[in-house]
């Protein structure tokens, strides 16, 4: 340990309330004027104890904190599922346009003529890729893109006159799938995969009656595979009443090559941060716009475009629609609208599905140059955008997936999605995207190679030590999760003292 607790110029940060303290302040303010409070009985009885820091300590907090997070722009960030490609600076660019920076929502609809051609645009092109007919882009993320397709399916079925009350759901799906199934009230119904990590529209059959509402399904699914059976299950769904939610997080590995609603899907969300490289930002700016079929179109969320035509209100709807309501105050995330639409035109058409090419040659590349060291869970099936790795060529070493995960941290990687999808026990799930170099995945490969032999030779405290040389070692993260620690109680030495 050094005598400041720093590691070269890497700083031990404290909590801001241990750098300030309360009697201190960054600014000199004239004594207030005497005057008569009108809080009444709101005034504050107690000072609100907020640390007080100069300008440059402040500063330095937060740039210090921020130098501690691992970020895409730092190195590879291969987490499966959750798409962590490179924001191009183009899109950062566009963004910050006047015309779409600067511009507030109740601002008259004829003074952003340019902003709601920007949206009309990126609808389009939305509803071309995915063979939809209509898209609300509202949904600030994913899960809310899940959240308005399931609600324009529960609309729709009401619209019938129908009561369905379950929702079937793989069990390789992703957690918010049976979340938002069970956050509107249905019933959770799971279906087993296949030996092969697929789902069989044997299996999906045998659950089937007309209580089913829907099934969501992934496809690719989370482990990576293109599910075979996707179109017949989609009619077999269809021909019970039901509705066929599609999860379009894993859009990214398909754009340009499939289009979700030939294969019969009614509702998917697309997350523009992960398929239209915007920044996924710590549950800020996600955008997660849901794509609906003609059966589905009329119940679409407002404001939604049916094609080109934008309809704003529910009063407004036109031509039988029946939109179940709204979801957000306004239109979204305006700014990753413009990033997506940079993304895309950028690339064009051709570029696009160059890229889901190369997604998945990036994966499979990784497939190849491990699945000698390391237990691929399915080798028999190519895999798509990311690549499912399990626990047992751990088995025997005294290493887990978590430890395995740790010590990649050392090796200054972001460790990849581990223990999901559930399918597998030990579930490490890598995505690399086509952002990263042929350069930067084969050092990618080198370090897992290293560790995977140094797991296999009994070189066991390199991982259950690890992270050794992150800012913090093994966090409790159970005890994180379960009972977190949110208000700031200062230590009080004197008390201390006297006991
Ligand atoms: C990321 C993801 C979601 C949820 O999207 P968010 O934007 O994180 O809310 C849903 N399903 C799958 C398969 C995902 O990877």
């Amino acid at each position: 340990m050094t005598f400041t607790g720093n590691q070269a110029l890497r700083i031990h940060e404290p909590l801001i309330f241990e750098v300030g303290h309360t009697e201190a302040t960054g600014v000199d303010l004239p004594e207030p004027a005497p005057h008569t409070s009108r809080l009444g009985k709101q005034a504050r009885k107690a000072p609100i104890d907020l640390p007080g820091l100069t300008e440059p300590e402040t500063m330095r907090h937060y740039v210090r904190l921020s130098r501690q997070n691992y970020a895409i722009d730092l190195g590879m960030y291969p987490l499966g599922s959750c798409t962590m490609k490179h924001n191009p600076r183009l899109n950062e660019k566009a963004a910050r346009f006047p015309g779409f920076a600067d511009i507030h929502p109740l601002q008259p609809l004829s003074t952003v003529p340019g902003a709601l051609e920007l949206m009309k645009t990126l609808s389009h092109w939305l509803l071309v890729m995915t063979d939809m007919k209509a898209v609300a882009l509202s949904p600030k993320a994913g899960a809310q893109g899940e959240l308005a397709g399931m609600m324009a399916i529960r609309a729709a079925l009401k619209a019938r006159g129908e009561d369905r009350k379950t929702v079937l759901v793989p069990e390789s799906a992703h957690g918010t799938n049976p979340a938002t199934a069970a956050a509107l009230g249905y019933r959770v119904e799971g279906i087993k995969a296949r030996e092969d990590g697929t789902v069989s529209v044997d299996a999906v059959r045998e659950k089937l009656s007309d209580d089913v509402a829907a099934i969501m399904l992934t496809n690719p699914n989370t482990c990576g595979l293109f599910e075979p059976e996707v179109a017949a299950i989609a009619d077999a769904i269809h021909e019970a009443g039901a509705y066929f939610y599609g999860d379009g997080a894993n859009f990214n590995a398909i754009v340009g090559k499939a289009k979700p609603g030939a294969l019969g899907v009614d509702a998917m969300h697309i997350n523009l941060h992960k398929t239209f490289s915007t920044p996924h930002g710590g549950g800020g700016p996600g955008s997660g716009p849901v794509v609906l079929s003609e059966r589905l179109a009329p119940f679409a969320p407002v404001p939604f475009f049916r094609g080109d035509e934008l309809v704003e209100r529910v009063g407004d709807a036109q031509g039988g629609e029946m939109p179940f309501g709204r979801l957000v105050a306004f239109h979204g995330q305006m700014g990753m609208y413009v990033r997506a639409m940079a993304y895309m035109m950028s690339h064009g058409a051709d570029g696009l599905k160059e890229a889901s090419e190369d997604a998945v040659l990036a994966a499979n590349y990784i497939k190849a140059s491990l699945s000698d060291l390391m237990s691929v869970s399915f080798p028999d099936r190519p895999s798509m955008h990311e690549v499912l790795f399990d626990e047992r060529f751990l088995k025997g070493t005294g290493v887990t997936t978590l430890d395995f995960a740790k010590a990649m941290i050392d090796e200054g990687f972001h460790p990849m999605t581990m223990y999901f999808p559930l399918v597998v026990p030990g579930a490490m799930l890598i995505e690399p995207t086509e952002s990263e170099s042929l350069a930067s995945l084969d050092i990618f490969i080198a370090a897992l190679r290293d560790l995977a032999m140094a797991a296999k030779r009994g070189d066991t405290e390199r991982f259950t030590e690890a992270p050794k040389y992150a800012p913090r070692r093994r966090l409790d993260e159970t005890r994180g999760a379960r009972k977190p620690v949110l208000t700031y109680e200062a230590p009080e030495p004197a008390r201390e003292a006297a006991e």
